[in-house]
């Protein structure tokens, strides 16, 4: 249930209905609009107390919340959130780039790689010490010495580093090290390791799971979000189709229909949807015309030799190209990177 409060009341008078819904066992959610401040009652049955609000002298209407995404959705929020990570942002006006190595591979390669993805504009470090391989054979990433060389890399070039967290008994080795905690395709609906992450206070990269709906994905962040996490950023990462001749198929539209859906920032990662370094630069360009707040690009410095996802990785002179077109098409989008 969304309350709509009369316009220009005190701070006494916001802070009491805050304890009133408190007195009632449900959850509080603030929002502060150009116009109006709204206040999400969350919890089942909200809405029985429905007549009870509507006649509060602060209350100026009453709106159920008809989606299951209440925290995550755009009726509680309609304006864009942004995520400040130590002062780099991500949505609303501003374009946020992730750049890096699909897999921290030593100390000197993520050095050389942050150092040049910051040059070419970046402002997040991107780098798995944890992998999700699909292969059990294949390179399962450095574990916490990747995550010591992360946060090196980000005491040299004042990049915030993002990494995957696979479960729950790496949250508290990762927050150690890492700006925000990714939580990859294949644990979108692991639901115990989304509350878990949003109990820390680190801001939280979700992606889509391959084989998500649009609806599933947006509850994935409403487990964070329901255990006290209020900064998720959503990741449209690829999903299955019957296309065979790209990794995955990069779902466009899931950035529309995400920015209708909710107020939260998106991401997209051309990396992992097409699979194909070719491909990277104009999807990349595609999801900044079609209005997402960032993208996820797989860089390195010897991309053929990479120990995973060499082949959807492009090297730094093709990083820096994409960057400049970035910029310009994100600036026609209305945001600045
Ligand atoms: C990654 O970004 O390193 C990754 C494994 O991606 P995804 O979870 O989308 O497959
Ligand atoms: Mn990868």
């Amino acid at each position: 249930m969304i309350l709509t409060l009369k316009r220009k009341i005190p701070l006494c008078e916001i802070k009491r209905i805050e304890r009133k819904i408190k007195f009632y066992g449900f959850k509080s959610h603030i929002s502060r609009g150009a116009k109006d401040i709204t206040i999400g009652v969350i919890g089942e049955n909200a809405i029985l107390l429905r007549e009870f609000f509507e006649s509060d002298r602060a209350v100026h209407s009453v709106a159920q919340i008809s989606k299951p995404y209440k925290l995550a959705g755009s009726q509680i929020h309609p304006s864009p959130t942004v995520i400040d990570v130590g002062g780099a942002k991500i949505g609303g006006k501003h374009f946020a780039i992730f750049a890096g190595p699909c897999a921290v591979e030593s100390r000197i390669q993520i050095i050389n790689i942050a150092k040049a993805v910051k040059n070419a504009g970046a402002r997040f470090l991107r780098g798995g010490a944890f992998k999700p391989r699909t292969s059990p054979y294949s390179f399962q990433g450095l574990g916490e010495e990747g995550l010591r060389y992360l946060a090196e890399a980000r005491d040299i070039t004042g990049l915030k580093v993002v990494t995957e967290v696979m479960e729950i008994s790496q949250i508290e080795t990762v927050v150690k090290y890492a700006d925000i905690l990714q939580i990859g395709a294949r644990n979108m609906q692991n639901f115990n390791l989304l509350r878990e992450v949003g109990k820390t206070n680190k801001a939280v990269f979700l992606k889509r799971g391959m084989s998500a709906t649009i609806s599933e994905f947006l509850m994935a962040a409403e487990y964070v979000m329901a255990s006290g996490g209020r900064k998720v950023i959503l990741c449209e990462r690829g999903i299955r189709t019957f296309s065979q001749e790209t990794r995955f198929t990069l779902d466009i539209s899931a950035v529309c229909v995400l920015k209708k859906e909710t107020h939260l920032p998106v991401v997209i990662d051309p990396s992992h949807a097409s699979g194909c370094r070719d491909f990277v630069p104009p999807l990349a360009f595609a999801a900044a015309a079609a209005g997402a707040d960032g993208v996820m690009i797989e860089v390195h410095t010897d991309p053929q030799n990479a120990l995973s996802d060499a082949a959807q990785t492009i090297d730094i002179p093709t990083f820096t190209k994409t960057v400049k077109m970035l910029r310009k098409l994100a600036t026609l989008a209305g945001k600045t990177l």
